[in-house]
């Protein structure tokens, strides 16, 4: 395992800043998710670090080693793709061991690090299949068994997931970060999802446009944004943004409560709501409603526990609220926090 760094790394696609001049440290062992919308340079970033594409300026260091020179194979480190990448004429034995063959490692050694590999992540049974005899998970198993197999300095994983259902994919996340743990090998995870992001990241770094916003852990970004575009990226439903004439004020859904739901003596504000329609999800409710003045007149979400006593009809008004501490203010003008981090 290794450290990864960025220095001012830029890549510009046609004079289009696709990653602008971001600086970045992974600490050896370390998770780190780039998380952001489409287009907002994740994947380039990875393949810069990775040696796939060419930096137009910055550098790329790898344990305190700068590489933005060295070729990709050079650099021991593993990258999986969305799509796995893996040969449909070759069995999963031969899919796992193709960077040892590649590298010219003696065929009895090569066949004990596919099997410790495979047995690594269960799916020792499978090596005389082809891919397509495999399921999605299976065959995302054998890509990151691929990734290990060469004791790589890194992972660099872009989207492994995304080719899986629902249900699955919330089972291989546990899977991934429980071998990454054990393996304690420094790994660069991309996704768009950020609630992907917050379960998987020691760290997040939410990029936008190019830029790093914030880099932090999961609850750092999500109770102490650093501006507005954080805020409301990270959460779900996101947070409601109430435009004043100072700033912006934030309200995370599960802060906006019925009045009732606090203590007596508890420093709240007052957020009278017309209730429009309530959602139930089962362990929680998502109440939909319009602010009332002095407020602005704007649609707002509060997420309510279902086991919160509340009962509307539709139009009817209700008095909510939220803790002094909970709100946050946002410059109008750039977004940028107003009041210090906690
Ligand atoms: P997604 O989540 O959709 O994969 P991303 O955050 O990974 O997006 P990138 O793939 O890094 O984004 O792309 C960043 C920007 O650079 C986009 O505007 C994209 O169109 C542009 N871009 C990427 N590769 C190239 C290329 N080879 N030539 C020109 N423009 C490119």
């Amino acid at each position: 395992m290794a450290t990864i760094e960025t220095r001012r790394i830029s890549k510009r696609f046609d004079g289009h800043a696709a990653v602008d001049a971001i600086d970045l440290a992974v600490r050896e062992g370390e998770f780190l998710v780039l998380v952001g919308p489409s287009g907002c340079g994740k994947t380039t970033l990875l393949r810069m670090v990775a040696g796939l594409e060419a930096p137009s300026s910055g550098d790329v260091l790898i344990g305190g080693r700068v590489v933005t020179q060295v070729p990709p194979r050079a650099r021991n480190i593993a990258m999986v793709f969305q799509s796995y990448a893996l040969y449909p004429h070759l069995s999963v034995g031969r899919n796992i061991g193709f960077p040892l063959r590649a590298a010219g490692m003696r065929r009895a050694e090569a066949q004990t690090r596919i099997e410790r590999a495979a047995q690594m992540f269960g799916i020792g049974h499978l090596l005389a299949r082809k891919p397509r005899q495999l399921s999605g998970g299976e065959r995302q198993r054998v890509a990151l068994a691929r990734a290990v197999v060469r004791e790589p300095l890194a992972f660099l994983l872009d989207e492994p997931l995304s080719n899986l259902d629902a249900k699955l994919r919330t089972l291989a996340r546990d899977e991934l970060q429980q071998f990454q743990r054990r393996l304690g090998t420094t790994t660069i995870y991309v996704t768009h999802d950020q609630v992907e992001a917050m379960g998987l990241g020691e760290r997040i770094a939410v990029l936008e446009a190019g830029t790093v916003h914030q880099i932090g852990t999961p609850a750092q970004v999500y109770d102490d944004p650093r501006d507005a575009f954080v805020a409301t990226f990270i959460g779900s439903p996101p947070m409601n943004l109430i435009r004043t004439d100072a700033a912006f004020v934030g309200v995370r859904p599960e802060h906006l409560l019925p009045r009732t739901a606090f203590a007596a003596d508890e420093r709240t504000e007052a957020y009278p709501l017309v209730v429009h329609r309530v959602e139930n999800l089962g362990a929680d409710r998502y109440v939909y409603g319009t602010l009332q003045p002095p407020h602005p007149q704007v649609h707002v979400i509060a997420r309510l526990p279902s086991l919160l006593p509340f009962a509307t009809a539709d139009g009817e008004r209700h008095e909510f609220a939220v803790r002094a501490r909970d709100l946050r203010r946002f410059a109008l003008a750039d977004g940028r926090r107003l009041e210090a981090a906690a």
